[in-house]
């Protein structure tokens, strides 16, 4: 009897010390719930007012804040980290990151081989269409349209739909830089003659006087909308879509648009 006893003790014992090693190896190795570690989230910071450094290294803009968001409501954490703008298709292709935020553009081409969100950016509200700018020193009179930029030299950065665009552009000499800074200063400098670019983020860049010199032709010519990118099957689509729509219908993207763009946000389709 006493034995019986003794024994259903260590029984019990034992198998509250089993409990005890898993729950500790679960919250050590929290591997099994995906949003238990924060999502790595890619960005190029030299997209004003999408994604930027502040003087002191912070990294703000449109973008960033509704990331943050999107990361608040869904109930995950997030580590942003810088990444060249060119490289970001090949990242999430190789799922070194979880996901890339950084005014890309949704295209049938990306969309080939990695996955994007619902858009939540609709590109040039301002002109009432979206796409690309050409944006020329402000004393070339010579560049008025479309057709001015035939076998003109123009600078683009590499990897994004506006060096797309101006492959379209017949007998055009294509400079390639990897990010906004670098080809306006071409352009001012006088190595070029325009430059290819998202509109918005050079209306603004001209607005806030930091593109002294340049100005914007009309004429824009696409429209866009911008994904948050993801590799394909990415576990955290569903969170990251519906965290979108949270804050389309609460009111906060609204809030986020307004702060950067002092402007009431137009209409998302919804995929
Ligand atoms: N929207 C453009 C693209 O996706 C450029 C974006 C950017 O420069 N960050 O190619």
């Amino acid at each position: 009897m006493v034995k019986l006893i003794n024994f259903k003790w260590q029984q019990l014992i034992l198998s509250l010390g089993c409990l005890l090693l898993i729950i500790g190896c679960q919250s050590l190795y929290p591997t099994t719930n995906p949003d238990a570690k924060p999502l790595k989230v890619a960005t190029d910071p030299t997209f004003v007012p999408f994604e930027f450094q502040t003087a002191d290294g912070k990294l703000e803009g449109f973008d960033i804040d509704l990331m943050n968001a999107i990361a608040k409501v869904a109930g995950f954490a997030i580590q942003f980290e810088s990444l060249p703008f060119d490289g970001m298709i090949s990242t999430l292709q190789a799922k070194r990151v979880d996901g890339a935020i950084s005014g890309i553009t949704i295209t049938a081409e990306r969309l080939k081989t990695i996955a994007f969100s619902r858009p939540y950016f609709k590109a040039g509200l301002a002109m009432s269409t979206t796409g690309y700018a050409y944006a020329v020193r402000e004393d070339n009179q010579n560049i008025k349209d479309f057709n001015s930029l035939k076998g003109k030299k123009i600078a683009v950065q590499i990897g994004s739909t506006g060096a797309d665009f101006a492959k379209t552009i017949s007998n055009a000499k294509i400079s390639t830089f990897n990010s906004g800074p670098e080809f306006f200063q071409d352009l001012l400098n006088g190595n070029v003659d325009a430059v290819v670019s998202d509109a918005f983020a050079t209306l603004y860049a001209i607005k806030n006087g930091k593109l002294k010199g340049i100005r914007v032709v009309a004429d824009l010519l696409t429209q866009e909308y911008y994904g948050i990118a993801m590799p394909k099957d990415s576990p955290h689509l569903d969170a990251i879509n519906k965290g979108i729509a949270t804050l389309l219908s609460n009111g906060t993207y609204k809030q986020i648009y307004q702060k950067w763009f002092d402007a009431e946000p137009p209409q998302l389709p919804d995929s």
